[in-house]
C-alpha cells in the first residue's frame, strides 16, 4: 500500500498554470480540466490533460472522482481527434515517482504523431 505525498499548502505547478500564474500553451479548457502542450514534448503531439481538482496521483482518486476520470478519458480522445490523430494516440498516466511521475498533480499525457513502440521504457 503506497502512501500519498505529504500534503502541502503550496500550489502545484499545474494549479499555477490553471491560475495563469505560469504561462502555458492551452489547447483546451472546461469546468473540470485544462489541456496544455508539454514544455518538453516527446512526440509531435504531447498534451497534458489536467483536472482542475488537484489530486496528487491517480491512486489518490476516490469513488466520487469516477465522473471526473471518465470526463478526462473522453476529453483526451476528443483532443487527439482535434489534433488529427484520432486513430492513433497514446494516453499515459505516470503514477508515482518510480513510474516516472514528476509533477504530483494528476495528468494524462496525450501523445501522438510518430510511431509509438510497445512496451514503453
Ligand atoms: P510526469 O513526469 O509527472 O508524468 O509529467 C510531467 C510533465 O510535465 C513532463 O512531461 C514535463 O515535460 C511537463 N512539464 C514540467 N514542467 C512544465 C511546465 O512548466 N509547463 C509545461 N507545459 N509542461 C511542464
Amino acid at each position: 500500500m503506497s502512501s500519498p505525498p505529504a500534503p502541502s499548502a503550496a500550489k502545484t505547478l499545474f494549479e499555477k498554470i490553471i491560475a495563469r500564474e505560469i504561462p502555458a500553451t492551452i489547447v483546451h479548457e472546461d469546468d473540470l480540466c485544462i489541456g496544455i502542450r508539454d514544455i518538453n514534448p516527446t512526440a509531435p503531439v504531447h498534451i497534458l490533460l489536467i483536472p482542475k481538482k488537484p489530486m496528487p496521483r491517480l491512486c489518490d482518486a476516490v469513488p466520487e472522482d469516477q465522473a471526473l476520470l471518465g470526463h478526462l478519458m473522453l476529453k483526451a480522445t476528443a483532443i487527439a481527434e482535434a489534433e488529427g490523430y484520432g486513430d492513433a494516440y497514446r494516453l499515459v498516466v505516470n503514477n508515482g515517482a518510480a513510474a516516472g511521475q514528476s509533477v504530483f498533480h494528476l495528468h494524462l499525457h496525450i501523445i501522438a504523431g510518430r510511431p509509438l513502440k510497445w512496451p514503453p521504457g
